[in-house]
């Protein structure tokens, strides 16, 4: 038997998921399938999210493995194309690029080729990550305009807080009046701006995480938004131990028994995308019911406590985060986000469908 840690992916949870964006606008879905589908696998996330309007991600290999899995929807590069050698696949495989900085408008004027390119001109409006500033980006979108290689231009923009208390409205006023002369079409809402801003829809959405059926809000759950787990990590107890009082578990001893107590031993470590930082108690399944991981995380196994569930032994199976478990509350747990916890799942951790 194999190593019992496996990755569940839903597929049907994605279609759904989905289907809520859908529901939520009428804008366009770009479904964002970077960092290798957040962690799910992007081909097989391709497919189950084949309803989309558009994908966007990264890098070009990946782009041009959807082309060869036979996608002829818009297909968005979040940052565009890297070096010259990039613009050739760019237009051979029909990709739209985002325009961030002016170091590509010059490699844009240095091609050679009358292309067909689709570019997506980003604006900085307060992230101050990629994008023109403000007061540059009438002077490129006229570039664009004339440029002989252009043949779209699409304005965006990109939320610092849409999931969070301060929310969107300065950026957005600031957006609005940079794109009201320009009448091109506009994208800026990533999930959180898209389930609570409408506002901030334009002609393109471009929801990532609530596709996979995490919320990205501090206070409202994944399932309150209708959206259910598309990634269960799941594993099961391979040891017991029983602990006396003044027992220790683990690297740096970071649990000691204060009574007698049964532990269990999961499969699962930092070396699967567990997180090694999940402290004493965060949230876990042993068999259905929730208890609470204890002492430090290692490389392939964590500690469970059993006191409560005096029926669960060696063979009992183990919900990491996923169905019965909102990644969220594991993350939180974990001082990070549902996004790195997905992300994180390591090629060692076999994936089932
Ligand atoms: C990753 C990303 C998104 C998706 O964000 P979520 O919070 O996962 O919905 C949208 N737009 C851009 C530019 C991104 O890089």
């Amino acid at each position: 038997m194999p190593r019992p840690i496996q990755a569940y992916i839903d597929l049907s949870a994605l279609e759904s998921n989905l289907q809520v964006a859908r529901r939520a606008t009428s804008a366009r879905l770009m479904s964002i399938i970077k960092a290798d589908g957040y962690g799910h696998g992007m081909l097989r996330v391709a497919e189950a999210l084949s309803a989309s309007d558009g994908f966007a991600l990264l890098d070009i290999q990946d782009a041009v493995r959807l082309r060869d899995a036979g996608f002829r929807q818009p297909i968005l590069m979040l940052e565009g194309f890297f070096d010259a050698d990039d613009l050739a696949p760019v237009a051979e495989h029909d990709l739209a690029c985002v325009i961030h900085s002016p170091w590509q408008l010059a490699l844009l004027d240095a091609y050679p080729k009358n292309g067909q390119l689709d570019v997506w001109l980003k604006v900085n409006s307060g992230m101050n990550r990629l994008g023109f500033a403000p007061q540059q980006v009438a002077q490129a979108m006229e570039h664009l305009r004339r440029h002989r290689a252009v043949c779209s231009i699409t304005l965006m923009t990109h939320f610092a807080n849409a999931d969070e208390a301060r929310g969107v409205k300065e950026p957005l006023t600031l957006f609005n009046e940079i794109a009201a002369p320009c009448r091109v079409p506009r994208s800026l809402a990533n999930s959180a701006a898209l389930l609570r801003y409408p506002e901030t829809h334009g002609e393109w959405v471009r929801p990532g995480l609530m596709l996979y059926g995490a919320s990205p809000f501090a206070e409202v759950s994944a399932q309150q938004l209708g959206l259910k787990p598309a990634m269960t990590l799941s594993s099961s107890i391979i040891a017991v131990q029983e602990l006396r009082a003044g027992d220790e578990i683990g690297y740096g001893s970071l649990f000691r028994a204060e009574h007698p107590m049964r532990i269990g031993i999961v499969a699962c470590g930092y070396a699967d995308g567990y997180p090694r930082h999940a402290p004493n108690g965060t949230p876990i399944l042993v068999e259905g019911q929730r208890v609470q991981t204890l002492g430090r995380v290692s490389m392939d196994m964590l500690y469970v406590d059993l006191s409560k569930l005096p029926q669960a032994g060696v063979g009992s199976a183990v919900t990491l985060w996923g169905d019965g478990l909102p990644i969220e509350e594991v993350a939180r747990a974990a001082g990070t986000v549902s996004y790195e916890l997905m992300c994180a799942l390591t090629e060692r951790v076999p994936v089932v469908c």
